[in-house]
């Protein structure tokens, strides 16, 4: 059971399949808000990425909310060029191991820890795919990053259509979505 945040744009489908919603969308839960300038940065980077899905992270300590956008590398078409992932970069993303450890250890100094990984979907809803979520659970089937929330963005040739933050709910063993917007 799911739905995505913004109308499907089946006519830009055609001839491609595309991946299934795997996590519940609920439109009527109150939305996260997140500071202007790091929705702003998380937007631009979207855009200029299309039509390549971007990806990255968002820092801030461990009990408050984000405080920066750290944009990452989408290595996922050399994992598909070295026969690693049947997905191109338009199709999915990764983020480099090392590039993401970098950056943790640098926000570790200064007490702050990883709190949302972003990426964009191309021409597609905000979502979470099935492999989206295969790839944030570990084997154990809990989340990877505990605490850590996935924020979604849809866009299109006309920019940001949509965005979406899932966060694990532990007690239904799934990831719940809402909408995201900037703060007022
Ligand atoms: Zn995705």
């Amino acid at each position: 059971m799911s739905l995505d945040p913004s109308k499907p744009q089946a006519s830009a489908e055609e001839g491609v399949s595309r991946e299934r919603a795997a996590a519940l969308f609920e439109p009527e839960r109150p939305p996260a808000v997140f500071h202007r300038p790091l929705l702003a940065e998380v937007f631009a980077h979207a855009r200029e990425c299309y039509p390549e899905e971007c990806c990255g992270i968002m820092l801030g300590p461990p009990d408050g909310e984000p405080r920066q956008v750290v944009r990452c590398n989408n290595v996922q078409s050399v994992r598909h060029s070295k026969g690693e992932s049947q997905l191109d970069a338009g199709h999915g993303f990764w983020i480099d191991e090392q590039e993401i450890e970098r950056a943790l250890r640098d926000a570790e100094q200064r007490g702050e820890t990883l709190r949302v990984v972003y990426h964009s979907h191309i021409d597609t809803g905000a979502h979470l795919s099935q492999t989206d979520v295969e790839s944030a659970l570990g084997p154990e089937g809990a989340p990877l990053w505990p605490g850590v929330g996935h924020l979604v963005i849809s866009v299109g040739d006309n920019g940001v259509q949509a965005v979406a933050l899932f966060e694990w709910d532990s007690e239904c063993g799934i990831y719940i979505g809402r909408q995201a917007r900037e703060a007022d």
